[in-house]
């Protein structure tokens, strides 16, 4: 099972029922060493004003309630480019950052070769470090492909426990996109897309299909201190040496 969470929302995002501190006592109370709050970036209708990200890294501080918490984003693919809705400068800030695409705003399907070239171009993006739950079928992908660049580019794959609840159309895509990954060898993230405190760490339902997949558990990073850590030092956000400074204390 995991040990960080590393997509989950709190109430700014308007949609999710909890305050960051409650989620942050959740984490700790059930064992994780590590999570991120990622709340949706302000293109989204359900998104908190945009001061709340600019005082986010500087208002809380990085252990709360005994667990550190990485203070991120999930940002908006706002169209076939690859542009994200915040500024290069406003993603150096964060520790974390996951780019998505929400139907709300990319409401057309995309053929394979468009969604390719938007990958490719999230993938060049130096402060992005996670695909977030893209194996929706309106933007299919040539995962074979994609998953060998992301591994190039140190961009983690996110397998998105919510999805099996709200994206449930994307169920074989998911298998095809592991298997990819797998094939690959490109890193992976398990996480919950908690909404409240209730489903925080709750990721069963992806790790029976990795066990259906033969899937390399050393290609999941956040199962282990040591595979996270070793991740997150080819990102550019400086995390690993924050993180890896509390653990060792
Ligand atoms: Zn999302
Ligand atoms: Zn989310």
């Amino acid at each position: 099972m995991i040990i960080a969470d590393l997509h989950t929302h709190s109430l700014v995002t308007n949609h999710a029922y909890n305050t960051i501190t409650e989620m942050a006592k959740q984490g700790a109370s059930i064992g994780l060493a590590a999570m991120a709050i990622t709340d949706h970036g302000p293109a989204m209708p359900d998104a908190p004003h945009p001061w709340y990200f600019s005082n986010l890294t500087k208002e809380l501080p990085f252990v709360m309630e005994g667990i550190p918490v990485l203070k991120g984003a999930e940002a908006n693919i706002l169209n076939e480019k690859g542009t994200l809705d915040f500024t290069q400068n406003e993603l150096s800030e964060f520790d974390w950052v996951i780019a998505s695409i929400h139907r709300p705003l990319l409401p057309q399907k995309l053929t394979i070769r468009e969604a390719n070239y938007l990958w490719s171009a999230i993938a060049e993006n130096p402060w992005v470090d996670m695909i977030g739950h893209s194996e929706m079928p309106a933007y299919e992908y040539d995962y074979l492909s994609l998953t060998k660049l992301f591994a190039e580019k140190h961009k983690v794959v996110e397998l998105n426990a919510n999805s099996c609840t709200w994206r449930p159309e994307g169920k074989e895509n998911m298998r095809r996109l592991a298997l990819a990954c797998k094939e690959n060898g490109t890193p992976v993230a398990v996480n919950s897309d908690a909404h409240s405190i209730y489903r925080l760490g709750q990721t069963r339902d992806i790790f029976t299909m990795l066990e259906e997949l033969d899937f390399p558990m050393d290609l999941v990073i956040n199962t282990s201190k040591e595979l996270l850590l070793k991740e997150l030092r080819c990102h550019n956000h400086g995390v690993a040496e924050k993180l890896g400074g509390v653990w060792h204390e």
